[in-house]
């Protein structure tokens, strides 16, 4: 199967649906996901004792995107009682969070008990099901699937993730359930997409409760149906700046907001969207690497970033010395926060808060710059000049002309005769030359190679 992809800008700016995976340990629930995520990079949350990785991607099919949740985890308990109970609480925690769910049952074993539970809790709440019997691979079986009427769920669709079969028309049942497309909202463009992102308990809440307490709120609004998304608008300073998904740090969130796997999801859908991402961390408790890991998420994913410092009252009082430290840590501790900017604040005084948001727009900015192709190829001719390409194997490793190709973030192609051989560290010399030269503060910045004579992209 081939999931077809389409360009991402178009629908950068809205929310995008997620759909859980739920079903009974060893139904086929990870082979399903894999097979419909594909290529991509899936992120993978946490680990524990008992419970297998659980998962998230992005899918696209037939023009429209969602986040895909493997909501995995189970593993056979002892009782069946256990067991039952375990698959309940994951379909009902899936079911707090995900606009749809796709119920995987095993068509070779036939309808379990636990599947008529599950059935039962997804018919009563009245919540979007799509029900996959997996598992079919030969013709023969191919009329397994009709036992799972009983289940009371709509059709059931026959598919084998081992082998593909079936899951184009599994894919378009789950597309034609999903709410409808999310739209940006009516009126003025928006200037700054804005998203809030960080561990619990860090003030990121309390930030944006600062902000909307100080700048002219528009409108609360709710981006199409996708479950939960609300964005707020503002206006600061004759620009209109969305903070993307404040649903959830506006009103105190319930327990199962908590659910780590359920908010980095949620997380990752905020990035997808955003220009610049405000990163909190908590200067007095100290940066960790779940900090760490949530910022570099951000930057793979081509968002601006900024790093907020917040609680600085309690520390501020140590000195000038202190916040040099805690910069230069922080930049030696992740590589990606040497290009970014760090801004102390204090949401509980309000302290810098608007400096944030001035220092998001520049950042934006910088991640929107074109650098005119001579300019490009001064700068390339230079670093050149200076420091060859290390020769590969086969001779002269050579490096003909740059150009940059896209921006918002800014992405560089360099033409070579032989790109194979051009190795990481002289990319990242490359890099940093090119830092030297424009900055791109706040942004990540790409660099391609390409082989000389072949297109731009
Ligand atoms: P999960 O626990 O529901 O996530 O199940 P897994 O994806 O880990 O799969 C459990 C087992 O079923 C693995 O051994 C898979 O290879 C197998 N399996 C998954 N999908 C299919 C399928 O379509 N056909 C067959 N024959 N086996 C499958
Ligand atoms: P969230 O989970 O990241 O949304 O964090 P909250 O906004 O709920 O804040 C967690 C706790 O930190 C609350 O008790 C806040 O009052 C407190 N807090 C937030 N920002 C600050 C700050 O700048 N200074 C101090 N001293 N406390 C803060």
């Amino acid at each position: 199967m081939s999931v077809r992809t389409r360009d991402r800008r178009t629908t950068r700016g809205v929310a995008l649906p997620t759909v859980a995976i739920v079903g009974r340990p060893n139904v086929g629930k990870s082979t399903l996901f894999n097979r419909i995520v594909g290529q991509r990079i899936a992120i993978v949350a946490e680990r524990s004792g008992v419970t297998r990785d659980r998962q998230f991607a992005e899918a696209d099919w037939s023009g429209r995107s969602f986040l895909l949740a493997d909501t995995g985890g189970i593993l056979e308990s002892p009782g069946e009682r256990t067991l039952d109970r375990e698959v309940k609480e994951q379909v009902l925690t899936a079911m707090g969070h995900a606009d749809l769910i796709l119920l995987v049952v095993d068509g070779q074993e036939g309808a379990h008990p636990i599947d008529e539970h599950v059935a039962d809790l997804l018919r009563r709440a009245g919540r979007p099901v799509v029900l996959a019997v997996n598992k079919l691979d030969e013709p023969g079986r191919a009329t397994a699937q009709h036992e799972f009427h009983s289940l009371g769920l709509g059709e059931p669709i026959p598919v084998s993730a081992l082998s593909g079969k079936g899951s184009g028309d599994l894919l378009d049942r789950v597309v034609e359930a999903l709410p409808p497309e999310a739209v940006e909202a009516e009126g003025r463009p928006v200037d700054l997409r804005l998203a809030v992102i960080g561990k619990p308990n860090v003030g990121k809440s309390r930030f944006v409760n600062r902000l909307l307490g100080e700048e002219r709120v528009l409108v609360h609004e709710e981006a199409g149906t996708t479950r939960d998304a609300i964005d707020t608008y503002l206006e600061f300073e004759e620009e209109r700046v969305c903070l993307i998904d404040t649903a959830g740090l506006r009103r105190r969130s319930r327990v199962d907001d908590e659910i780590e796997f359920y908010s980095r999801l949620r997380a990752a859908g905020a990035m997808r969207r955003a220009d610049v991402c405000l990163l909190i961390v908590d200067s007095d408790a100290g940066v960790t690497n779940q900090d760490f890991r949530i910022g570099e998420e951000a930057w793979k994913q081509g968002c601006g970033l900024v790093l907020v410092a917040n609680k600085w009252d309690l520390i501020e009082d140590r000195g000038a010395a202190v916040l040099a430290r805690f910069e230069k840590e922080l930049r030696e501790r992740a590589p990606y926060l040497r290009w970014v900017p760090i801004v102390t604040t204090s949401a509980l005084s309000g302290k810098r808060v608007r400096r944030v948001l001035e220092i998001a727009r520049t950042v934006r900015d910088e991640r929107a710059r074109r650098i005119p192709t001579a300019e490009v190829n001064q700068v390339l001719g230079a670093l050149l000049a200076r420091t060859q390409p290390p020769q590969g194997g086969r001779g002269d490793v050579r490096i003909y002309y740059g150009s940059q190709v896209a921006a918002s973030p800014p992405l560089f192609v360099v033409w070579a005769n032989r790109p194979k051989e051009l190795r990481t560290s002289y990319l990242r010399y490359l890099s940093n030359g090119f830092r030297r030269a424009w900055s791109f503060e706040g942004s990540p910045l790409r660099i391609r190679v390409r082989k000389r004579g072949e297109a731009q992209s």
